[in-house]
Parts: structure tokens; C-alpha cells; sequence
């Protein structure tokens, strides 16, 4: 069976595998994502060395690479042009895996990596187009049309979660001001409620925190509250209006910690949609992890499902 090797390259750690094109996921290698370019290089030439060493039988070796990645990466998807939390701006990863390991690569912003394995594999299987959006950290966007994923001209579509929600409002992660993200992003809502109620949560998986705070009754936890789901549900709208999807997968840490939070989104667009948007719209939640990026980013390469390539 033909094979692709995959990674998942986040903020706190890396993923790497083998993709086979039944979907399976085989020789997972974890690597922990440390500052250090020289460092981080090292381990993650380790990693894909030992994956390719060990080639289990019954599937071929390798013809490509794809990894899904934090960052914008420019059209051609050769070099991360800015990741914020990983160790490589500007440099050229995809020549660093041809050079060193002799296979062709493809870079994919993860929310698109995310978007296309959710696409092929996810539970909403070929709803075209598909809107993705995550609720994690930050906000996470992908969008897959006519069986691929979304860039734009410039590779740089999606970045809804920094357009304005509140003309002036709070400060947001990027230097802008009152951006959605700034509301309903699972950093500003952990954020704000150790600011303003004295929670100490610790990421977006622990919004869970101020929820309990605020079914406890706390006011300032409730506000806070508010707000996200009034940023989550217009975002979702606004998206929704603009792209008039086959489905609209919801996932995130926000989610997980908020499970109301997904149906109180859903309602919303029912509800404020029109009857063209909404009445062939399908809901489904995200496979969410990291293999749905792994499929992804296999995908992106072209080699096990040749529709689903990444431009
Ligand atoms: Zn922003």
C-alpha cells in the first residue's frame, strides 16, 4: 500500500507519521517543540529518520511528505513565512526534507490541514464546500472547496478571528483591537478571567473553569461568558453568510471545556441565517487531534488521493 510520511508540527509538541491511503496511521513519532532552531531541526531529522527506518511491512515506502503547521506559509507551500510559536521563520522546510530525506514536500497552514482530513475523513465526508472552525487557543479557520483547501490569492484567506467584533474593544494576541478572536478565543477568555474574576485556568481545554464560576453565579464570569458566545455565534454567522457551506464542522479546546457552547452556535445560525444558508447546512462536530491534520497534510501532497492537493 502507497504511503506518504505526515506531520503535525504545533506550538507544544509534533507529531510525524506514516499515512497509508486507507487513512491508517502507522510509526507515530512525538517530539516535544523547543525554541531552539538547531535543536528542533535535530529532533525532528531523528524523528522522520526513524519512521523511515522502520517502514512497516505491508506498506510502501514513502513517495512524499506533507506537514500541516502553526504559521503562514506563502503560495507554493515551500518555507514557513512567519510561525509564531515554532522555531523556523523564513526557513525553507520543505528543501531542508527534500535534501535530507529525498522526498517531495508540501507545507499546509494546520486549520487547512485540519479542514481537508476532515474532509476525506471526518463527519462531514465530501460536504462541499466545508467550513471548519476551531475554537482553540486562538480561532482556527479552514476551508475546503471543490476538494481542496481554501488559500486565497496569497495564500493568507481565513483569518476571520482577527476582523472587527467591537469597534475599539479589547486588545487581541495580534496587535489589533477588538477582534472576534479577543472575545471567543479560548487564550482571551482564560485571560480575561484570571484578570477580572481571579481564575487561573491555563488554556483553552480549561474554559471549563469559568463556565463553573459562572453557573456558580459569579457576574464577572457570566459577562465574560456573554461576550464569547455572542463573538462564537456572529463569527460563525458572518462565516456561514459569506461561504454558504455544505457543512460547518465545530471543534476546539473552547468546545471541549464549553460543550453548550457548539448547540448554543448551531441555534444561532439556524436562527439568523437565511432559509438558502441554513435549510441544506449540516452541523458536525470535529474529529478534531492531531490525525485529522496528519490526513490533511498527507492529502496536500497529491499522491494518496489526487483531487485533495494542496496548490
Ligand atoms: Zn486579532
Amino acid at each position: 500500500m502507497r504511503s506518504v510520511l505526515a506531520g503535525d508540527l504545533g506550538g507544544t509538541k509534533c507529531r510525524f507519521a506514516l499515512v497509508g491511503e486507507d487513512f491508517s496511521v502507522h510509526r507515530v513519532q512525538h517530539v516535544a517543540t523547543v525554541r531552539d532552531r538547531a535543536a528542533f531541526l535535530d529532533a525532528f531529522d531523528r524523528a522522520i529518520g526513524s519512521i523511515l527506518g522502520q517502514v512497516p511491512d505491508g506498506l510502501d515506502r514513502p513517495t512524499a511528505a506533507g506537514f500541516g503547521t502553526a504559521g503562514v506559509i506563502p503560495v507554493g507551500g515551500r518555507a514557513i513565512d512567519r510561525a509564531p510559536n515554532l522555531p523556523l521563520d523564513g526557513f525553507p522546510l520543505g528543501e531542508h526534507v527534500e535534501s535530507r530525506f529525498g522526498l517531495p514536500t508540501t507545507l499546509l497552514n494546520d486549520g487547512r490541514a485540519s479542514a481537508l482530513g476532515e474532509f476525506l475523513r471526518g463527519h462531514a465526508v465530501g460536504a462541499d464546500p466545508l467550513l471548519c472552525l476551531f475554537f482553540g487557543t486562538g480561532i482556527g479557520i479552514g476551508v475546503v472547496v471543490g476538494g481542496r483547501p481554501y488559500g486565497g490569492a496569497t495564500n493568507a484567506a481565513g483569518e476571520i478571528g482577527h476582523t472587527t467584533f467591537v469597534p475599539g474593544g479589547r486588545p487581541c494576541p495580534c496587535g489589533g483591537t477588538g477582534h472576534f478572536e479577543a472575545y471567543c478565543g479560548g487564550r482571551a477568555i482564560v485571560e480575561r478571567a484570571a484578570a477580572e474574576v481571579g481564575i487561573h485556568a491555563e488554556g483553552a481545554w480549561d474554559v471549563g473553569k469559568v463556565v463553573r464560576a459562572a453557573e456558580a453565579g459569579n457576574p464577572a464570569a457570566r459577562v465574560i461568558l456573554t461576550d464569547a458566545r455572542l463573538a462564537a455565534c456572529t463569527l460563525a454567522e458572518n462565516a456561514c453568510t459569506l461561504l454558504n457551506p455544505g457543512a460547518l464542522v465545530l471543534g476546539g479546546g473552547v468546545l471541549s471545556g464549553w460543550p453548550a457552547l457548539r448547540s448554543t452556535i448551531e441555534e444561532h445560525v439556524r436562527a439568523n441565517t437565511g432559509a438558502a444558508i441554513h435549510g441544506g447546512l449540516r452541523f458536525a462536530p470535529s474529529l478534531g487531534g492531531s490525525d485529522a491534520i496528519l490526513w490533511g497534510a498527507a492529502a496536500a501532497t497529491g499522491v494518496l488521493w489526487p483531487g485533495a492537493n494542496a496548490r
